[in-house]
């Protein structure tokens, strides 16, 4: 399908699309060129277009759009997440009111089980969870705080990992739930992470076993590849996919570029590499209708290398005779997926950002090119900011 939008943009404006790299008659084909065709690229690419008037020219690396939330049909036909489980939850109206002008919803509410030993248990841990590990009747929440307060151990300076789930739950929830995961996660103890990392994770006194609790959780009804197709489907917009930004002289052919890789590659990594941790996907087709009892089950235990399992069609809600499924195996190699969040890789990150508030000509954006720990919302509300401030920008220009 990728290929097929591409195909149909270079047959509408070949003179376009032949352009990168090349310089027509001194005056610049785009007016922004923006490298990355996930969330951050993609929704700067429909505004700008869209609600600016602007040429834009997107281009990818990879052979398709919608960045790490791209969703395929596998061999079998089912609806899979190339990069692993992407569920989408907000509380921003904002956020939801600007997606849903390209995709329909299905109301999906995630929920996560953990395997501790035969046990599977709910997460984030609920009154369930410490009823099933303890063989407890803990009957309400008030039961289940009071339960938790003698297994708290209060640390006085919560900064990390470690301390803000030991704070709440103690040593042994902590060691059974997430100190195993995140070691394997992480490639680090969580005493070597921001409290951020772990706080992801709530805990709870009350039944509720749902993994998110946002006023909107729904995924894209036919997937999130087809919601990106609509917003990049623009006569303003140009999409090289398969083409890497650094290859390019972004320069020759846009006076901005919007930039939403990793930004130590953007610099040459002249500081050094800022670390991202990685993850190998192990995807399989079974011969069966269902593989687990939800969509995800998380492996804590530290012997077992991968962290989760994601069976796709609780998802989509497809309805198919076979499923498939992912197993996610924490890597130090390969694409960087996540930023790491510790004091020293803040600092670094720094480093870099004081080169990008120096460059007039390029905006960073988005998961990589801010390296923050970002939810697909957070990403939207972050690309639609900054496309209001950049507006205000032009329209000031132009008025002056
Ligand atoms: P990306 O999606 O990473 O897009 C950046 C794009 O830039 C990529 O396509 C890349 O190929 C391209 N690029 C990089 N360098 C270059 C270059 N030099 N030239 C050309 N192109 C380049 N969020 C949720 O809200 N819910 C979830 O359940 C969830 N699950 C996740 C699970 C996993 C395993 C991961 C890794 C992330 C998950 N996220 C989830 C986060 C979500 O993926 C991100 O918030 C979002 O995709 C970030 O969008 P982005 O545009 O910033 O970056
Ligand atoms: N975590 C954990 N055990 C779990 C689930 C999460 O230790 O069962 C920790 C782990 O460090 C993980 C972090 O909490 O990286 C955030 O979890 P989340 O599910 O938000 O991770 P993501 O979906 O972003 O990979």
């Amino acid at each position: 399908l990728a290929e097929a939008v591409q195909m149909r943009r270079s047959r509408r404006a070949p003179d376009r699309f032949a352009a990168p790299g090349i310089r027509r008659g001194g005056s610049r084909p785009y007016d922004v060129v923006i490298a990355g065709a996930g969330f951050a690229g993609s929704i700067m690419a429909e505004r700008l277009a869209e609600g600016s008037n602007k040429r834009v020219l997107v281009v990818d690396k990879r052979p398709h759009v919608a960045g790490n939330a791209y969703d395929l049909h596998d061999k079998a036909g089912v609806l899979i997440h190339q990069y692993g489980p992407h569920i989408f939850h907000t509380n921003s109206e904002q956020v939801v009111d600007y997606l849903s002008r390209f995709t329909a919803w299905r109301p999906y509410e995630h929920r996560v089980l953990a395997k501790v030993g035969e046990k599977l248990l709910p997460m984030p841990i609920n009154r369930t969870t410490l009823n099933g590990l303890y063989n407890l009747n803990l009957q309400s929440d008030e039961d289940a705080a009071a339960f938790l307060a003698a297994q708290a151990e209060p640390v006085e300076d919560i900064r990390t990992s470690r301390d803000v789930v030991v704070n709440a739950v103690g040593r042994h929830l902590y060691e059974t739930f997430f100190q195993g995961y995140t070691r394997k996660q992480w490639g680090l103890d969580p005493s070597e992470l921001d409290k951020s990392v772990t706080s992801r994770v709530p805990t709870r006194t009350s039944l509720d076993d749902r993994y998110f609790t946002d006023t909107f959780q729904a995924m894209p009804k036919e997937g999130f590849t087809r919601m990106f197709e609509r917003m990049l489907d623009h006569p303003n917009i140009d999409l090289a996919l398969g083409t890497d930004f650094h290859d390019l002289k972004a320069g020759d052919l846009a006076p901005l570029t919007i930039y939403t890789g990793p930004i130590d590659a953007f610099f040459g990594h002249r500081f050094g590499p800022l670390p991202y941790r990685s993850l190998q996907f192990r995807h399989e087709t079974l011969d069966q209708r269902r593989f687990q009892e939800v969509a995800v089950v998380n492996y804590p235990a530290q012997e077992v290398p991968f962290t989760r399992v994601t069976e796709y069609k609780y998802l989509t809600g497809q309805v198919h005779d076979r499923t498939s499924i992912t197993y996610e195996y924490p890597s130090a190699v390969g694409d960087p997926y996540y930023p790491i969040p510790r004091p020293e890789n803040a600092a670094l990150f720094k480093r870099y950002e004081a080169l990008a508030l120096q460059r007039d000509d390029v905006i960073f954006l988005g998961r990589l090119g801010t390296y923050r720990y970002y939810n697909m919302d957070q990403v939207v509300g972050q690309a639609l900011a900054t496309y209001r401030r950049l507006a205000e920008r032009m329209a000031a220009r132009t008025a002056a």
